[in-house]
């Protein structure tokens, strides 16, 4: 389906950026992988991608917090691959911590990868997207870009944003053939929640196992984690024709969390 288009996917190295990768590389589509991690294992994943898939894959380290990486790897892509067609705002990170207590480098951080990196990447991404009249821009968001949860202030408000940036993105794009839509999952087990939970095992000395069930029973109904496969699909989906007319949602995959 996705045959000589080209993904673009930011922190794609891990955890969901990783599962999106695999499942548009599986309709055909070249990666763009970008990313932080040991090379000699980012060189062994874009070389398994590539083959498993009969895909070309290439990776750019760009630090999504510095604008000048960011205008660097667009271009990269571009002349690698001519164009980027699908174009993934995943990259992210989490801090948690009371709004008085929040280190202000922190604030900053978060606001930068999570939120305005998506504006840089969609800002360079759209004049080629329009020119071919054919695009995809999909923002991970959040369960926490629809609703709040305490502590975790920057993450919040950056997530409510980049569900904003999608909805002006999908405005600006809506007599194109370009969409822009926003996925909002509930918790997945990856790196970035990894570490949630063992700070809950440890706050409250129990096991890493019963901390995962405290997790998920606080905020998802089902009990269990949304896999990265599971949103790769979706991500497919908003690349299929099917979906040309769904513009500025904000698809939530979160076992029922906002439904409550
Ligand atoms: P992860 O920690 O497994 O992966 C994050 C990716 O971003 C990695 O590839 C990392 O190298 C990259 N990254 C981090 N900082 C970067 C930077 N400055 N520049 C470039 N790359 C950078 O986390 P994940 O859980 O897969 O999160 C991916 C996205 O999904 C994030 O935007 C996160 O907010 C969102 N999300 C995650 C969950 C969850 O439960 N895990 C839920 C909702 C939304």
């Amino acid at each position: 389906m996705l045959k000589n288009k080209t993904a673009l996917v930011t922190g794609s190295t891990s955890g969901i950026g990783l599962g999106i990768a695999r499942k548009l590389a599986a309709q055909g589509a070249n990666i763009v992988f970008n990313g932080f991690g040991d090379a000699k294992e980012i060189e062994a994943l874009q070389a398994e991608v590539a083959k498993q898939h009969g895909v070309q894959t290439a990776y750019h380290n760009a630090d999504m917090s510095k604008p000048q990486e960011i205008e660097a790897m667009m271009r990269f892509a571009a002349e690698r691959f001519g164009a980027v067609d699908i174009l993934v705002n995943n990259a992210g990170i989490q801090h948690v911590a009371n709004i008085e207590d929040f280190p202000v480098e922190k604030w900053d951080a978060v606001i930068a990868i999570n939120l305005t990196s998506a504006f840089h990447t969609t800002r360079l991404a759209l004049p080629a997207m329009k020119s071919r009249n054919w695009g995809r821009i999909i923002n991970i968001a959040s369960a926490h870009g629809l609703v709040a949860s305490a502590q975790k202030s920057a993450y919040v408000a950056a997530k409510h944003g980049i569900v904003g940036l999608t909805k002006v993105t999908a405005l600006e794009t809506a007599q194109t053939g370009v969409t822009c839509n926003a996925i909002c999952p509930g918790w997945v087990l990856t790196p970035l929640v990894q570490k949630q939970v063992d700070a809950r095992a440890a706050q409250h000395g129990v096991s890493i196992e019963e901390a995962k069930k405290g997790l998920l029973a606080e905020k998802q109904p089902s009990g269990e984690f949304v896999t990265p496969d599971q949103l790769g699909e979706l991500a497919v989906f908003m690349c299929s024709d099917a979906a040309s007319q769904v513009r500025g949602v904000a698809w939530n995959m979160d076992g029922g969390w906002v439904a409550q």
